[in-house]
């Protein structure tokens, strides 16, 4: 394997490189023998001086090519080839038929797993990011799921998808995120079908989990809106550990579905509250 051939030096030879030349061969070790060496001890790096990068690790396979070396240069060839529609296609081709081998799509599947953790742990905004587009994407696979699916035309634009996203990612990192209309509503007792919420940043809200499962899909149309579920509105939402006035109604007022009690809703206020103090105490 070749080093940048764009480098202003002339490529020394391998006799030149090893220092055979100079007749002191043990002198210093080249570096394709030091990969053998450590390819046999089992190791996959070692570390030799790189025209470039100075101390680094190089590969102990492909003799002894320079890690960062690679790295850059894998980096410059792949934004080529995807700079092109051409290339794009070529490379989501040979993406599909890769993960079609159920070892490859596993590997990778961890990998991803792996580095979106530790990503996500190290950058909040990744983290938020990430969700946004869980949320955005599983609201799209649901509605194209109906049967029949949501025609093209009831389907969010990108434009939408994106306001959608900004908005989730100021959304309490422990909340859901709720469609306050649901995607598809059933009628409480007779579970007939009878509303298509839109994915649209006004019809979207945090929520508690426990909240969001009571609210299930369930849509009543003699119900004014805010009756039709524990509504989560900020601030003095369920989040900030009080009661707001219209929570407190929400929750209180006669509706056809089944909500939290006032009890129920000041214990979990309350357990909130006790959670947020703990962690500003730690
Ligand atoms: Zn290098």
């Amino acid at each position: 394997m070749t080093i940048d051939t764009k480098a202003k030096k002339p490529l020394r030879t391998t006799r030149e490189f090893s220092g055979a030349s100079t007749g002191k061969p043990n002198e210093q070790k080249s570096n394709s023998a030091l990969a053998r060496e450590a390819k046999e001890r089992g190791e996959s790096r070692f570390t030799w001086t790189c025209e470039r990068h100075g101390e680094t690790d190089h590969y102990s396979s492909s003799q002894g090519a320079c890690v960062k070396c690679c790295s850059d240069r894998n980096r410059q060839a792949h934004a080529q080839r995807v700079a092109t529609l051409e290339g794009r296609k070529a490379r989501n081709a040979y993406q599909r038929e890769r993960r079609s081998i159920p070892e490859v799509r596993e590997a990778a599947n961890a990998y991803h797993r792996r580095y979106d953790e530790s990503r996500k742990a190290l950058d909040p905004s990744y983290a938020a990011h990430m969700r946004a587009k869980t949320v955005n994407a599983n609201a799209i696979r649901r509605m194209r799921e109906l049967k029949p699916p949501r025609p093209e035309t009831a389907m969010p634009s990108t434009e939408t998808l994106r306001e959608c996203a900004e908005l989730v990612k100021h959304f309490p990192a422990d909340a859901e995120v709720d469609h306050a209309i649901p995607l598809r509503g059933f009628l409480p007792g007779t579970k007939e079908w009878v509303v298509s919420g839109l994915h649209v940043p006004y019809n979207l809200e945090p929520m508690e989990a426990r909240s969001n499962n009571r609210k299930n899909s369930w849509f009543d149309p003699e119900a004014p809106l805010e009756f039709q579920k524990p509504r989560n509105s900020f601030p003095g939402g369920q989040f900030h550990g009080e009661i707001g006035e219209i929570e407190l109604m929400r929750y209180t007022e006669p509706t056809t579905l089944e909500l939290w009690t006032k009890d129920e809703f000041r214990a979990a206020a309350v357990e909130a509250g006790n959670t947020a103090m703990e962690t500003l105490a730690a």
